[in-house]
């Protein structure tokens, strides 16, 4: 324990934990946090900040801040904690007063400082409304490609030299409040990476209540303001203590590191109690091993059952059909009702899974269309409420209707949600896809007639699950494995999804954050691919680099806006590029769908990057230009620890190349040889695999669809000689011990 407060004055205080470095001090505009610096006296502050900002609310909705300028904070050194002490804080400039404290424990093993803040003694008519903690305006160099600022934005990205590469201004003013859980907030943990340096922050809250990540470039004052707030249960006259601590933390690494640390926290989470996938206690084996999920987003030509069942033939593998347009309605138009079917659809159900095509219809229950006599007659009733004076949350969607947002807590919705469901696996769907859901923003519903306490907390995340836990055990009455997915990407429902449409965002500097955190936790699939990329010579190679990345993330592929049928008519050479990784990935999906992300190994001593066009969204016949490695590689560990690398050549010309898989047992033995001494931290080992000994490998090859197995020349340490073939996958297999090595 190294906290200390300066004999001086009370007034300022240093609180220490190994790298970690705070610096505190009560002035004229309240206890301010002066400097985040680590042990050599590197600075990640560029100014201060009050350390804590609380709203209150009163039950005649009035909102006014906590005013802690006149109640300099006590404090109090216990073994591994400090406590801070505010007294008599005033509640706005009311007469009311209140206590709040701030519990700091100290983990000298790892160097992380967690904060826990109260507020005790509220007033009759008060409730805590929104607390804003930290507060932390961090310096970032103008220009440098080597800070870097890591966000769980979809699977995740990294913006180097974020001030001149976040978006900003315009809508994306907007989206940088971003809502937790929300597709451009999927986990609650950051990381900034300076040079080898780490900040790592981080929400260990494991229930998922309700946060806002309000972050973004401020290019004028060379910083990145990261003002985080937590939307409270409002309880009048009721003290209040944060349920989760913020947790800080200094230390060498990258974001690689960043996410291994938050691992361990996701691990003890309410969403992975039903274990790893490969423990089968959730997504059934069928779908684990199916490598394709295709899109089948139209009615008409390309998108008749011939259509699919032509793709089907040609992919002569199983595959799982996202299939809209199954119902009478028009799309985004009268949520949240589907029902009719189109007359023949248990037909084509039937149809297709004879032939071994899933259907995996698309549902919205998560929006209501507020033009239509259901609304006025009582839907409206189940609306979520996200201000205190009841405004509702609306979106417009393709159909140009305002879309009101269910709230999750609220009945009605939920048994729609459970008819629908239910009669769709009863008409013989294998999955259901629940649109929005882990993609839209959640807010805090105020309206308590839905059987739930005004505000924030813990009820969005817990009603949705209780939601889709329902389904799930009533489907399965209707079929033994039944399969949810949904658009997006978030942490707090993944007990209960199978599979997440990841891949919203088409960016250049995107990184497999959420695999490495959860990849052997739940499947993901999808990507958008679009016209242009199959139809203008300016994408070529697009729809290729786009899967086998997707491929190497671990993602199932063929989940394209362009009809697959379009894509075998055009571009033949690319179908069967697609059939290739679909059929790999059904002879390795111990590794693609079960294993443990790893850290992708770096071949860029071998291997010059070429160059691609992708196109971005829906309307775009530009799109932007990338540089991408011509092999992508992700490296998967499985649960008894042998280790898959999977090797994606995106270009039409052989590749040759060395790949070594460096142990830290080669590392220690290379020191004993050379009489020196190493100290691996975790950040060093991030970067070797975990293997005993030089080890041998098993080379997985699919030629003409047909599995090969042989011998790979060489070992781990001295490498593998191989040549990937134009436009395929090589799988290196390696057995191992259980995971050696690693945490
Ligand atoms: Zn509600």
């Amino acid at each position: 324990m190294k906290s200390t407060s300066k004999a001086s004055s009370d007034l300022q205080f240093a609180i220490a934990a190994r790298q970690t470095r705070l610096r505190l001090e009560h002035n004229d505009n309240g206890t301010m946090l002066l400097s985040l610096a680590d042990a050599e006296g590197r600075e990640y502050l560029r100014r201060p900040n009050v350390l804590w900002k609380i709203e209150m609310i009163n039950r005649q909705q009035r909102i006014v801040e906590l005013d802690m300028r006149q109640s300099p904070p006590k404090l109090r050194n216990g073994n591994d904690q400090v406590r801070l002490t505010w007294r008599n804080v005033h509640v706005g400039n009311t007469a009311e007063r209140v206590t709040v404290k701030a519990i700091i424990h100290l983990n000298e093993a790892n160097g992380e400082i967690s904060f826990r803040l109260a507020v005790e003694e509220t007033p009759a008519d008060w409730s805590v409304f929104r607390v804003h903690f930290p507060r932390l305006d961090l310096a970032v160099t103008p220009g440098s490609q080597s800070d870097c600022l890591a966000l769980p934005d979809d699977r995740g990205v990294l913006y180097r030299d974020p001030l001149s590469t976040m978006p900003t201004g315009g809508i994306h003013e907007k989206l940088r409040r971003r809502p937790y859980p929300h597709g451009s907030f999927t986990m609650q943990f950051l990381a900034l990476q300076r040079e080898d340096q780490l900040l790592y922050l981080a929400a260990h809250d494991p229930a998922g209540h309700l946060k806002n990540f309000f972050i973004g470039p401020d290019p004028e004052n060379e910083l990145i303001y990261i003002h985080p707030w937590v939307d409270t249960e409002i309880h009048y006259g009721q003290d209040w203590s944060q349920p989760f601590p913020w947790i800080i933390r200094l230390q060498r690494g990258d974001w690689y590191d960043a996410a291994q640390i938050y691992r361990k926290f996701a691990l003890t989470a309410d969403w992975t109690k039903p274990g790893p996938l490969v423990e089968g206690r959730k997504t059934p084996l069928w779908y684990q091993r199916i490598g394709l999920v295709t899109l089948r987003l139209m009615r008409g030509p390309a998108f008749e059952d011939a259509d699919v069942i032509a793709e089907h033939a040609f992919m002569n593998t199983p595959m799982v059909c996202h299939y809209y347009m199954w119902h009478q309605n028009a799309f985004d138009a009268q949520y949240p009702f589907f029902f009719p079917a189109v007359p023949t659809f248990r037909d084509t159900i039937k149809k297709f899974r004879d032939r071994g095509i899933h259907v995996m219809p698309y549902i919205n229950m998560w929006s209501c269309d507020t033009q239509m006599p259901a609304w006025e007659q009582g839907l409206k009733h189940s609306a979520l409420q996200i201000t205190p004076a009841g405004d509702l949350d609306q979106r417009v969607w393709s159909q140009n209707r305002p879309f009101a947002t269910f709230c999750p807590a609220a009945d009605l919705p939920r048994q729609i949600s459970r008819l629908t469901a239910m009669r769709l696996f009863e008409q013989g769907a294998s999955a259901v896809y629940f649109d929005e859901i882990a993609m839209s923003a959640a807010w805090p519903c105020h309206d308590t007639r839905h059987g739930h306490p005004a505000g924030g907390g813990d009820t969005f995340v817990k009603s949705i699950n209780k939601t889709l836990a329902l389904v799930r055990e009533e489907a399965a009455h209707a079929r033994p494995d039944p399969v949810l997915t949904s658009e997006g990407c978030a942490e707090p429902y993944i007990a209960n999804f199978d599979a997440l449409l990841y891949g919203n965002g088409i960016r250049d500097n995107a990184i497999p954050m959420f695999e490495t955190v959860y990849h052997d936790h739940v499947m993901a699939f999808g990507r958008y691919t679009w016209t242009p990329e199959l139809m203008d010579p300016k994408f070529a190679g697009a729809i290729e680099s786009k899967h086998a990345q997707q491929f190497v993330f671990g993602s199932q592929i063929g989940w394209c806006d362009i009809p697959l049928s379009m894509i075998i008519e055009k571009s033949p050479a690319t179908a069967a590029f697609l059939r290739h990784l679909a059929h790999t990935w059904t002879h390795s999906y111990d590794f693609l769908a079960q294993g443990r992300l790893l850290r992708a190994l770096d071949l860029s001593d071998q291997l010059q990057p070429v160059t691609r066009r992708w196109a971005v969204s829906w309307q775009d016949a530009e799109g932007m230009e990338l540089k991408l490695p011509p092999i992508l590689n992700g490296v998967f560990l499985r649960v008894d620890g042998a280790i898959g690398v999977v090797l994606v050549n995106i270009t039409t010309e052989a590749i040759s190349l060395t790949v070594r898989l460096p142990s830290p047992q080669g590392m220690y033995a290379q020191a004993m040889k050379q009489g020196t001494v190493v100290q691996a931290d975790d950040a060093t080992l991030s970067h070797f695999y975990p293997l005993p000994q030089r080890t041998g490998a098993e080379i997985r090859t699919l030629i003409d669809d047909q599995f090969h197995k042989t011998i790979a020349e060489g070992d781990s340490e001295r490498g593998f000689d191989l040549t990937i073939n134009p436009l395929s996958c090589t799988i290196i297999a390696l057995g191992s011990e259980k995971p050696y090595g690693l945490t």
